[in-house]
């Protein structure tokens, strides 16, 4: 493995670091005294229009396209220090249209859709014009088991009528959302693999009805989570992607990436929580001392440090291995760090509220959204049991091999 990086990507990682510091950092404040989550659509603050702008100026924009047709055509492994530039700020990632879930679906439509799907939605989602959600995860059942999912998809003539009930539908309230992947099933007898097809739900189709948003641990995301009803939904069979039956290939194929792009920003997020721990123990004075100088506070940081590194090295390894032996033989290794990486980010956030005293938990500093990310970001694309469970399988079958 090689990890040394290309002249090109040190060049778009100065200016991913130029754009942040000079552009995304000093909008935050306006973008959050702007955003309101009382409306359905939420209110997105203008500047996000001119972030994405900027970005697009800049040459920061689709830059997790691996295809360099559609965008920068860099590798996962190329890719991954920018997304972590990425994540230092909770919106970044949208002004560089390098955001979670519309990444992943540009990545399908690319792949798998239609020339008509492509021309409706890949294209407009490349230009950031519009945005798009996944709904797979229903209340009703466990849905880290997505064999459980059963929002039906029924064949209706030409068309196929949906009708179920999906939740944590991320987006689905940004102004911009206008189709959703809906993960239904179309065949219950099929073998259990092959029961699922992902059809596009344009938002304005009747029978789509958002129920409420959800909140995470009380923060509104911009364009929230959502409950959304579909009731008898009326769309053509030409808006399947992919053969009938094969929604688990496609998204076994989406969520490669997609899951390692969140890794990638959470390393972004620790090191944001690190650099905030380290300030504020060279600013404090507790019995005489710099919380600095304080041995024990040491220790977190240097283990926070040392934490970072360690995900920083298996998230390189894994998006390497995406790279070079692709999905299916990368699964050990994109399980292993979609584990590690949340959970340092946890950890190392944690340590940071810790060591800002009161002001940790309050709203004066950001430590509690990034908490309330980092922590959702252990469920998000399938929770860190369901990836142990992949882990512990695939070593007791190394294991045998061995013997
Ligand atoms: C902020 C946020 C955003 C999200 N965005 C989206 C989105 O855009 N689209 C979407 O479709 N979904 C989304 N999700 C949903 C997310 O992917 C699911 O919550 C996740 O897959 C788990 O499904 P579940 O909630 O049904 O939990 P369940 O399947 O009910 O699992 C509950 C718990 O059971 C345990 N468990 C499950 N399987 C095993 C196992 N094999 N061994 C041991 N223990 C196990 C785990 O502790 C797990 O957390 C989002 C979730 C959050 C919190």
């Amino acid at each position: 493995m090689d990890f040394s990086e290309s002249a090109r990507v040190k060049e778009l990682r100065e200016r991913a670091w130029a754009f942040l510091d000079e552009c995304v950092r000093p909008a935050e404040p306006e973008y959050w005294k702007e955003f309101s989550a009382e409306t359905l659509p939420h209110r997105i603050p203008a500047v996000m229009e001119d972030l994405k702008a900027e970005a697009r100026k800049r040459g920061l924009w689709n830059l997790f396209m691996p295809d360099p047709a559609l965008g920068a055509g860099l590798t996962n492994a190329e890719y991954a220090p920018i997304a972590e530039i990425s994540g230092w700020s909770p919106i970044a990632p949208e002004a560089m249209n390098c955001s979670a879930p519309d990444t992943g679906n540009m990545e399908v439509l690319a792949r798998f859709g239609t020339p008509d799907q492509r021309e409706t939605w890949l294209k407009p989602l490349l230009a950031g014009e519009i945005r798009s959600c996944i709904g797979m995860t229903e209340p009703d059942v466990a849905s880290s088991d997505p064999t459980n999912i059963a929002c039906r998809i029924e064949r209706d003539g030409a068309d196929y009528v949906i009708n179920g009930r999906k939740w944590w539908t991320s987006g689905a309230a940004h102004p911009k959302a206008k189709v959703v992947l809906l993960m239904g099933l179309t065949d219950p007898d099929a073998e259990r693999h092959s029961r699922h097809s992902i059809v596009l739900v344009p938002f304005d189709a009747p029978g789509v009805n958002i129920v409420r948003q959800l909140p995470v641990f009380g923060f509104d995301d911009p364009g929230s989570h959502c409950e959304v009803r579909f009731d008898n939904v009326r769309v053509p069979q030409t808006n399947r992607i992919g053969e009938e039956g094969s929604a688990f290939l496609i998204a076994q194929m989406r969520l490669g990436p997609g899951r390692l792009h969140h890794c990638m920003r959470m390393i972004g997020l620790a090191e944001r929580a690190l650099s905030l721990m380290c300030e504020r123990a060279k600013s404090r004075t507790a019995f005489g001392k710099r919380l600095a100088d304080q041995g024990v506070v040491r220790e977190q940081i240097a283990r926070s440090r040392v934490e970072i590194e360690q995900a920083r090295l298996l998230c390189l390894k894994a998006a390497w291995m995406l790279d070079t032996v692709g999905n299916r033989d990368a699964r050990f290794e994109i399980s292993a760090i979609k584990v590690v990486a949340p959970n340092v980010a946890c950890v190392v956030i944690d340590r940071a509220i810790q060591v800002h005293g009161g002001a940790g938990v309050s709203n004066d500093v950001p430590l509690t959204q990034m908490y309330a990310y980092a922590r959702t970001t252990r469920f998000m694309d399938g929770p860190d049991e369901v990836h142990l469970a992949t882990i512990g399988r695939e070593e007791l079958r190394r294991e045998e091999g061995r013997v």
